[in-house]
């Protein structure tokens, strides 16, 4: 303790001004003012006296007005006295006024913040005699002030934990404050991005825009902007997604907030999207949409640098014999196992796609004929080892057919096509094995004379073979019928295509005994399916024009009929409009052939003659609607017309209706819509060999 402070305070005054101070606080104070007014009389020893107090004062001091002349430690307790007189003691010693803030607790439980002044009162000498001490409650302002206290902590919240970048600028775009999210974008502490102005972030290129963005947040107006780029700390461009909002304060605009929010994260889940659009989920290959695009990026950049590439279609065989027989989830593995052995072959410049089904793609750039068919070989070679699934081991192989680019077409449509048609006739020699597509594939090339030459040998020398076709009833899914197709696999020329030869046989009369010969297969085929399937199956076969005004057509299918003594009604005749034309003639043959109990069928239905009133008056069982009216269901509201009016008419005439040509499950469906009876084309199944189409859909 200060000695000679003490001396000082123990030396006792008079104290004329006393009085009149008193008088005068007394008056002013104790009748005015709110405050608690506490007048206290230093004492030596640091001891407080009561001089005065107001009416608040006694009261909310719980104090009697006998107490005044007491001594504070006489009135008040010591736990409130004791902290008290510390801050009368600093102020004593210090000769300046002391703040400080309590809590008092009223009767009701209530608690008031009180905010208290102690004013020392010096005499001449310096020496402080009293103590005036004035408590105003502010309970009203710490409630203010703690709601701001707690706005100010819910906006810092806001703003500090907030993911997206956000950035307090004043008017001239300079930086005043930002979020830890702004650092991490930019890079930049926050020390220096106070340093900036927020346009030294943005992309130079967008700079205007993103002036003309503040320039209308300035007038009040919040925006956004998905076109505004910025850059971080090293030069890398950030795509944002920007947004800004005017700071308006007492209804005038101080600034602006920028929130940029990082479009990266969601460019994530874009990529994501686009992944899955572009890849197949089962086996994680690139799919059909991808082969497409990159079919058509090829052709394009391949147009400029002249180069060639070789497009392998793979199938798997008999593919879908194993998924009817072992289930759809070993089929699932199969389609997984052979994905994984096509893209462990792969190389660079090599691409593998699942086009669909049991159907792959294999992509091999700046490729030629030669290294295309060694590749194909490797892929062959690759199934050499068998699978496993269910600890049962398999063979499976694939078969390959193979478009070259430019020469079997220019575009991906034709060159998938192709390979595609390439594939078909190495399905049709005997499978796991590969082939080019040649352009003869479509038309031989070779001379009529060499080709009559063949043609006429081709019965006796085994070439010809009938492929069978599925028919499905949409509405039960069952198979119950099958179309006929006539293959022909010359020892020299290979595979010929029917839509070639048959008009061939037809000007030469080669036809009269090859369509005999399709008739007893044919029917030799309803006796043995129908049999081995232990129901009836009916096959059509196509009788040519020129067939059928053969009159010998009946007696032969009569001869055939009884050899293999099978139900009429399960062989089906197909013929063209074209056929029908000569009302005379035709009638009476078809009158014959309906008295035999056959099916009658009109081929490729809407495509030639286009009268409907024979219809009526030719003892007609099924409609084939052209394949041409399918192919073009989607885009084509005429052919959907025509369809499904083919439909109705059919129906009303007692017909059986067949979709010919079904290649998409959009086709099918629309043809569920219509009430379509049956359907036929490469969506259930291609024309198959004859023990392919048992194992398929006649032995199960
Ligand atoms: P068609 O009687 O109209 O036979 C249908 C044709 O369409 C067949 O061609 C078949 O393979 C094909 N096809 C089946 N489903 C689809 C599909 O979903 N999309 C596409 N684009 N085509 C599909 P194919 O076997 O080449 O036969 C062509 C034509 O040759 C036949 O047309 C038929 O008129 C004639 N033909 C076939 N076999 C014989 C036969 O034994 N005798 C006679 N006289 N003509 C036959
Ligand atoms: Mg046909
Ligand atoms: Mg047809």
């Amino acid at each position: 303790m200060n000695q000679i402070k003490q001396a000082r305070l123990t030396r006792r005054r008079s104290k004329p001004a006393s009085r009149k101070i008193e008088q005068m606080i007394s008056d002013i104070i104790f009748r005015h003012v709110k405050d608690l007014v506490f007048i206290m009389e230093v004492e030596a020893g640091y001891r407080f006296r009561y001089l005065f107090a107001n009416e608040n004062g006694l009261h909310h001091a719980g104090m009697l007005a006998a107490d005044i002349g007491k001594t504070m430690e006489e009135v008040l307790p010591p736990y409130v006295s004791v902290p008290l007189q510390k801050h009368y003691i600093k102020a004593v010693n210090t000769g300046k006024e002391v703040v400080f803030h309590d809590e008092i607790s009223l009767e009701n439980d209530l608690l008031v913040h009180g905010e208290t002044r102690l004013s020392p009162i010096m005499d001449e000498e310096g020496i402080v005699q009293y103590v005036v001490a004035v408590t105003r409650d502010i309970t009203e302002t710490m409630i203010e002030k703690h709601r701001l206290i707690e706005s100010e902590q819910r906006y810092r919240s806001l703003v500090d934990h907030n993911l997206d970048a956000v950035f307090s600028i004043d008017l001239k775009g300079k930086i005043l404050d930002v979020n830890p999210a702004a650092q991490l974008m930019t890079g930049y502490t926050v020390k220096q991005l106070k340093t900036k102005k927020i346009t030294s972030l943005v992309c130079e290129s967008d700079l205007p825009l993103f002036h003309t963005v503040l320039a209308d947040t300035k007038v009040g107006n919040a925006k956004e902007s998905l076109d505004c780029r910025f850059m971080d700390r090293k030069g890398k461009f950030l795509t944002v997604h920007l947004k800004t909002i005017p700071v308006v304060i007492h209804s005038e605009i101080k600034g602006m907030y920028i929130i940029l929010r990082d479009l990266s994260e969601q460019a994530k889940s874009t990529e994501l999207i686009k992944y899955m659009a572009f890849h197949d989920q089962l086996t994680g290959l690139r799919n059909r949409r991808a082969l497409l695009e990159h079919l058509d990026d090829l052709v394009k950049n391949k147009k400029k640098h002249d180069s060639e590439f070789a497009l392998l279609f793979i199938d798997i065989d008999r593919f879908k014999y194993l998924n009817d027989t072992l289930g759809h989830l070993v089929g699932d593995q199969i389609l997984k196992q052979v994905a994984e052995r096509l893209v462990e072959i792969q190389k660079e410049n090599c691409t593998v796609y699942r086009q669909g089904g049991d159907e792959f793609v294999i992509v091999l750039e700046d490729t030629g004929r030669q290294i295309a068919g060694e590749f194909a070989q490797k892929v062959l070679s690759r199934f050499n080892d068998s699978f496993y699934f269910n600890s049962q081991e398999y063979y499976i192989t694939p078969s390959i057919g193979i478009s070259l680019y430019p020469n079997d077409g220019k575009d991906a449509e034709t060159l998938i096509k192709n390979a595609d048609e390439a594939l078909y006739s190495v399905k049709e020699k005997g499978k796991a094995h590969y082939q080019f597509y040649r352009t003869e594939m479509n038309a031989t090339g070779v001379n009529v004379i060499t080709l009559e030459a063949h043609l006429r040998k081709a019965i006796e020398r085994n070439e010809l073979e009938l492929y069978y076709q599925p028919q499905i009833d949409l509405a039960t899914k069952e198979i119950t019928s099958f179309e006929a197709l006539l293959r022909w696999n010359n020892s020299e020329l290979g595979f010929i295509s029917p839509a070639e030869f048959i008009p061939l046989a037809e000007d030469t009369g080669l036809i009269i005994p090859i369509g005999n010969w399709v008739i007893d297969k044919a029917c030799r085929q309803i006796k043995e399916w129908t049999e081995k399937a232990d129901k009836p199956i009916r096959i059509a076969v196509n009788i040519s024009p020129k067939q059928f005004l053969q009159i010998d057509l009946v007696r032969i299918i009569k001869n055939s009929i009884e050899q293999y003594s099978i139900d009429p009604s399960l062989l089906e005749i197909e013929i063209t409009e074209g056929a029908m034309q000569d009302t005379k003639e035709t009638i009476p043959i078809l009158k014959k052939l309906k008295d035999l109990g056959i099916k009658i069928s009109v081929d490729d239905f809407g495509t030639g003659y286009s009268s409907l009133s024979y219809l009526k008056q030719f003892p007609i069982d099924v409609l084939k609607i052209d394949q041409s009216f399918i192919r073009d269901i989607k885009y084509n509201g005429k052919d959907a017309a025509i369809i499904t009016t083919i439909i109705h008419l059919g129906k009303s005439l007692g017909m059986e209706v067949i979709a010919e040509g079904v290649e998409e499950q959009g086709q099918v469906d629309f043809l569920v819509g219509v009430d379509c009876e049956k359907a036929q084309g490469y969506y259930f199944a291609r024309p198959l060999k004859v023990r392919d189409a048992e194992e398929q859909f006649i032995l199960n």
